[in-house]
């Protein structure tokens, strides 16, 4: 895939879009973009173990890797990347490597996921050093781990590449696209909705009240379906730094941030309810 690349990679800009399969509309919008401002749109299809500190979760995660393909080919996806755990991780010394995140990884999916980002970091490393870029397309569903992979890329791999986040796509009803989603019983993923339900609750309902109550609000919606098991967190804030925001004044871009699980997988969500993230 390297020399592959490398040779064309003169002539002709590559857009990347690392993914771990399952593909949805989500990946595929990532993917469009790729081509419309790239010679060649490169899609990785990798799950990768080292950012997963729950086997079970790892063990259950979807593979469709023929519809993937399928998905890819509709789309005129120019490159797939499939490679397998060793391919990756050859060497050993790849899988020490470690990462100063500052702050970033200390709250939300970092506090509740000990050693996920270090994984991610890990392997969008690895990738990148097969696959020469110019452009890295991420969605801001996973908005965390968009501003951490920009921070490693701009800060700790000093490397030209544009960490570009792109918008999240949603099904009818609201709920973000997830490969998860495809394992909610068709209960839980009816009762799903409520978590951008509340985000929205959330957005229309400040700055008229303060953000503690907007957050209790949106607290009680997600708490009125019935499925759900627990609140990881319910948070306002900055998306510079990730901070938490106590009121509309304290940050120039501010992001509503849900993580929640439903017996069957754990869902994340986000929404920007002040200012706009350059997308
Ligand atoms: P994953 O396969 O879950 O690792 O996701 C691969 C990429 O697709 C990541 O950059 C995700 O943020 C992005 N992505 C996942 N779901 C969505 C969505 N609903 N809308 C936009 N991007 C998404």
């Amino acid at each position: 895939m390297n020399a592959w690349l490398s040779a064309r990679q003169q002539a002709q800009s590559v857009g990347f879009v690392p993914t771990m399969g399952a593909l949805h509309e989500g990946h595929l919008s990532l993917i469009d973009r790729a081509k419309k401002e790239n010679d060649l749109a490169v899609c990785s299809i990798f799950i990768n173990p080292t950012q997963f500190n729950d086997p079970a979760d790892l063990a259950k995660y979807p593979r469709t890797v023929e519809q993937d393909l399928h998905l890819l080919l509709q789309r005129q996806c120019d490159v797939v990347f499939l490679p397998e755990v060793q391919d990756i991780y050859s060497d050993p010394a790849s899988q020490q490597r470690t990462y100063d995140l500052g702050t970033l990884d200390a709250r939300w999916e970092g506090a509740n996921r000990p050693g996920h980002f270090q994984g991610v970091c890990m392997v969008v490393q690895r990738l990148l050093e097969i696959i020469p870029s110019h452009r890295l397309y991420l969605g801001q569903k996973d908005f965390q781990q968009f501003l951490i992979i920009q921070h490693m890329v701009s800060n700790l791999l000093h490397g030209p590449i544009a960490v570009i986040p792109c918008p999240i796509v949603r099904e009818p009803d609201g709920l973000a696209m997830s490969s998860r989603n495809l394992r909610l019983t068709p209960q839980e993923r009816s009762e799903s909705r409520v978590i951008a339900e509340a985000l929205h609750l959330i957005q229309r309902s400040i700055p008229a009240i303060s953000f503690d109550e907007a957050l209790a609000k949106g607290r009680l919606h997600l708490q009125s379906a019935s499925t759900l098991q627990h609140i990881d967190y319910l948070a306002l804030i900055n998306a510079e730094d990730l901070s938490p925001v106590a009121h509309y004044e304290a940050a120039k871009t501010i992001l509503a941030i849900a993580a929640v699980q439903f017996p069957s997988a754990r869902l994340i969500d986000n929404i920007v309810v002040k200012g706009q993230l350059g997308i």
